[in-house]
Formats: structure tokens, sequence, C-alpha cells
């Protein structure tokens, strides 16, 4: 039976010193938010040859401005100041 699906499609780049600056408070909860509706989302045509990997919500710390420095990526289910602390960003 056909299903149709509310598909967030979300790429939101913001100043790291920006995000570093807002409250915890606010970052948590927009954290939490994503978290949320991560929790609910399901994998369009699962199991079939056309599947699509709709449960993705990650971090990607862009530092392309620094030479050869990789970006960074990590499930949303981590923590980007514990991660920044723990890679020395
Ligand atoms: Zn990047």
């Amino acid at each position: 039976m056909a299903q149709e699906y509310v598909r967030f499609r979300i790429d939101l780049a913001i100043p790291k010193s920006d995000w570093d600056d807002a409250p915890a408070g606010q970052r948590n909860k927009i954290r939490l938010d994503i978290l949320d509706i991560k929790s609910r989302a399901l994998k369009i045509n699962q199991g079939k040859q056309n599947e699509e990997d709709t449960i993705m919500a990650k971090w990607h710390v862009c530092r392309h401005e620094f030479g050869d420095c990789p970006c960074i990526e990590i499930d949303i289910s981590e923590d980007v100041p514990n991660i920044a602390q723990k890679r020395k960003l």
C-alpha cells in the first residue's frame, strides 16, 4: 500500500562560534527535538531494492577552510561540545 511521508531534508550551516555562544539549554533543546523527530522516522521502502536511508541525523562540523583538516561528521546522539573537547577542535 502506498504511504505518504513528511520528510525533513535540512542542511543548515551555522558558524561554530555562534553555536558555541548560544545558551546550552537552547542547543540541547534543538538536539533533543531532532532526536525526537529521528525516533519517529522510518526507512522509505524498507527491505526493498529501492530502500532509502531516511533515518539519519548527523552533526557535520565543516572544516573546509582549514586546508587538509577533514570535516567531522558524527551522529546527532552525540553532543558536539563533548566531541569538540575530545578531538580538540
Ligand atoms: Zn564539511
